[in-house]
């Protein structure tokens, strides 16, 4: 596996990489692997020539200093996982060469990001269409790999792949999840003991959600989760949204056979989780 970090050179490599007629696949992360990023990885080493990764902690989509500098960082751990996991490049670039200046140009994804993640983390969407149409230039990738456990995310990307013609197919992969149902997240290591036992509720949540869905009101439904979460005092409830699928726009009601998401984001003590169930 190659290690890159400069800019010119990952470009240089990847054209070549296509001029010999292979196909990349391309992996963004930011380090601190799990299962889940690996599963990414063996999907994208399964349907293209040469698989590339990137780790970067993308200093642009932190809303929270506290969050960016505690991020954790494991480049080297991270590097000998890929190694044994068909990773053919590690791009791993510094944030002064990808940020030499100031940003300047600014997203605007409209109402997909002024809902869940895009309005409790003000600016993060902006800094996550920045950094991937950066990583998309750069790797130019024929398919690229994101995961359903951010499904704003992916939603957004998907958007500014079809306004802005990038060349290249998007890949959502389902959610991972550790044996008790909890979706693996790198942000999982900075739970203590008790936190991460008490952190499979978030799930339990959504799945009661699932349970209730067809037959209660979204509002009665919003009312029992944030109940079944109360008795847990270092969970705090962020938001539990059911939205359409497409638009991500929070539902008061279902309506006919809509594809609708179930969306939760909650502090476990001072960690921020994510996670969703999709239904079709
Ligand atoms: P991150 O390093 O957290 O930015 O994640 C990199 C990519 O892996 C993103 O597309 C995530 O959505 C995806 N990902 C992270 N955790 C999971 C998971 N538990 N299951 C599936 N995909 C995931």
């Amino acid at each position: 596996m190659q290690i890159i970090s400069s800019l010119s050179e990952i470009s240089k490599q990847v054209d070549q990489i296509r001029s010999s007629g292979k196909t990349i696949g391309f992996v963004p992360t930011m380090g601190a692997l799990h299962a889940g990023h690996l599963q990414l990885i063996r999907t994208a080493a399964s349907q293209n020539s040469v698989v590339v990764c990137s780790i970067f902690v993308n200093p642009t989509q932190f809303n929270n200093a506290e969050d960016y500098r505690l991020y954790p960082r494991l480049l080297e751990e991270d590097a000998r996982i890929l190694e044994a996991n068909k990773c053919s490049i590690l791009f791993a670039p510094d944030a002064t060469e990808m940020y030499p200046e100031p940003l300047v140009i600014q997203f605007n994804f409209g109402t997909l990001e002024t809902v869940m993640e895009g309005k409790y983390r003000p600016g993060h969407f902006n800094g996550v269409a920045t950094v991937v149409s950066k990583l998309f230039h750069l790797v130019n990738p024929h398919k690229a790999y994101f995961g359903q456990k951010d499904l704003q995310q992916y939603t957004i990307i998907r958007q500014m792949v079809n306004d802005l013609n990038f060349n290249l197919k998007l890949v959502c992969h389902p959610i991972v999840r550790e044996p008790d149902g909890l979706a693996m997240s790198s942000r999982n290591r900075r739970l203590s003991a008790a936190e991460r036992q008490v952190a499979t509720n978030l799930y339990r949540a959504l799945l009661l959600a699932q349970d209730l869905l067809p037959a209660y009101e979204i509002n009665y439904i919003k009312k029992a989760v944030a109940d079944f979460l109360q008795p847990y005092n270092n969970i705090k409830l962020e938001y539990l949204e059911v939205v359409n699928l497409k638009s991500l726009q929070p539902l008061t009601q279902r309506t006919g056979e809509e594809g609708v998401a179930l969306c939760i984001a909650a502090f476990i003590g001072e960690v921020r989780l994510i996670d969703n169930i999709i239904i079709q």
